[in-house]
């Protein structure tokens, strides 16, 4: 179980200067709860797990990306069912930065499970559920859950990143976020 935050993540969102385009990237300062203004000039990390497959890895770092990282993350977060690859959004990566960094900083070093990454138009056709204009079809939105941390948690962690949607699925234990419009639902 997570630790008792010292921290309400309750507290009302602020939306950062998170708009569009990758050169926005480089100054990202999505809030983290507690931590001091270093976070995001740190390499930033990233733990995924997907079925067998676990890869950890930098995908940015010294203000740009890093192109064997981040093909790797990309690679994990693939359409599963037509083996399609794209390349993922940096600021989604950013909001799953926010969260995997946001454990570890409660000593909890434990990977991200992607349900859902990247779905092409086919795939997100043949989803359940699966919003017409899915921003899983951008490559900006991931289905995430983490064994032994509650999908509310984590949406209320998207919440506080304030970078986009977060939709929260009570039922089905997993937490969807993108780097879209500010907005949150339950599924
Ligand atoms: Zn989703």
């Amino acid at each position: 179980m997570l630790p008792n935050p010292k921290y309400d993540l309750l507290v009302p969102t602020r939306r950062r200067l998170l708009q569009h385009g990758a050169a926005v990237v480089a100054g990202l300062a999505l809030p983290i709860p507690g931590w001091g203004g270093d976070f995001w000039s740190q390499p930033r990390e990233l733990w995924l797990i997907r079925g067998r497959e676990s890869v950890k890895a930098v995908y940015w770092a010294d203000g740009k990306l890093i192109p064997e990282g981040y093909v790797a993350l990309c690679r994990v977060l693939r359409d599963v069912q037509l083996n399609l690859a794209v390349q993922i959004d940096p600021v989604t990566l950013d909001i799953l930065r926010g969260v995997y960094g946001w454990l570890r900083y409660f000593g909890i070093d434990r990977p991200i499970t992607v349900l859902s990454g990247y779905r092409h138009p086919y795939t997100n056709a043949r989803t359940e559920r699966a919003a017409l204009n899915s921003l899983h079809m951008l490559g900006q939105a991931a289905d995430i859950r983490i064994p032994g941390v509650a999908a509310s948690r984590i949406a209320q962690l998207g919440k506080y990143l304030s970078a986009g949607g977060v939709g929260y699925y009570p039922a089905d234990g997993f937490t969807h976020l993108d780097r879209g419009k500010l907005r949150a639902w339950t599924g």
